[in-house]
C-alpha cells in the first residue's frame, strides 16, 4: 500500500505464520501472530521440523557408523578395539538392533552385525546381498535367537 513509507512501517509486525500485517486493535503490542489459528500452525510446523531434524541426526549417525564398519570389512578387518573404533568416529550409542545371546552381546548396524566385548568388537560381518537387495539370512536378528553360524552336530552319530 502506498501509505506505508519507510518510517511508518516501524512498529508494524507481520504474522510469523502467514506474513499478514498484525492488526493490533486492543490486543497486546508484541503479538507475533494474526490469529490463534496461525499461532497453532506455526508451532505445529516447528515441532514437525525439529522432529525431522532429530530423525536426520540419528540417520546420519547410523550412516556414518555403517560407513566405518563397511570400511573395516573392506580392508579385511572383522575385529577392532573400542578405542580405535571410537577414534574413527564410531558412535556407540546408535545401533539398529541389539540382543544378548547367552553371554554374548550382539549388535547390528543395518546389515552389519558384530559381537561386542568390553574391550573390542569382533565377528564383524555383512549380511547384505546386493544381488537381491535382501538380507542373506532369514530376516533380521530375532529377539530370542542369536545369529550364530550354522553348526552341525555330526561327531556323535555313527
Ligand atoms: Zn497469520
Amino acid at each position: 500500500m502506498g501509505y506505508l513509507d519507510k518510517d511508518s512501517t516501524e512498529g508494524i509486525s507481520y504474522c510469523l505464520a502467514c506474513g499478514d500485517i498484525i492488526e493490533y486493535g486492543q490486543g497486546r503490542r508484541d503479538r507475533k501472530f494474526c490469529s490463534p489459528g496461525c499461532k497453532n500452525r506455526y508451532h505445529n510446523k516447528r515441532k514437525a521440523q525439529s522432529w525431522e531434524r532429530y530423525q536426520q541426526k540419528i540417520q546420519k549417525t547410523l550412516d556414518n557408523n555403517h560407513k566405518i564398519l563397511s570400511k573395516l570389512l573392506q580392508i579385511g578387518l572383522t575385529s577392532i578395539d573400542l578405542v580405535s573404533l571410537g577414534r574413527l568416529g564410531y558412535n556407540f550409542n546408535y545401533v539398529t538392533s541389539y540382543h544378548k545371546a547367552g553371554r554374548r552381546s550382539l549388535y547390528s548396524c543395518y546389515d552389519i552385525t558384530y559381537e561386542a566385548t568390553p574391550s573390542r568388537i569382533c565377528h564383524l560381518e555383512s549380511h547384505w546381498d546386493s544381488g537381491t537387495g535382501m538380507e542373506t539370512e532369514e530376516g533380521a536378528v530375532s529377539e530370542s535367537e542369536a545369529p550364530k553360524p550354522l553348526s552341525f552336530a555330526v561327531s556323535g552319530d555313527p
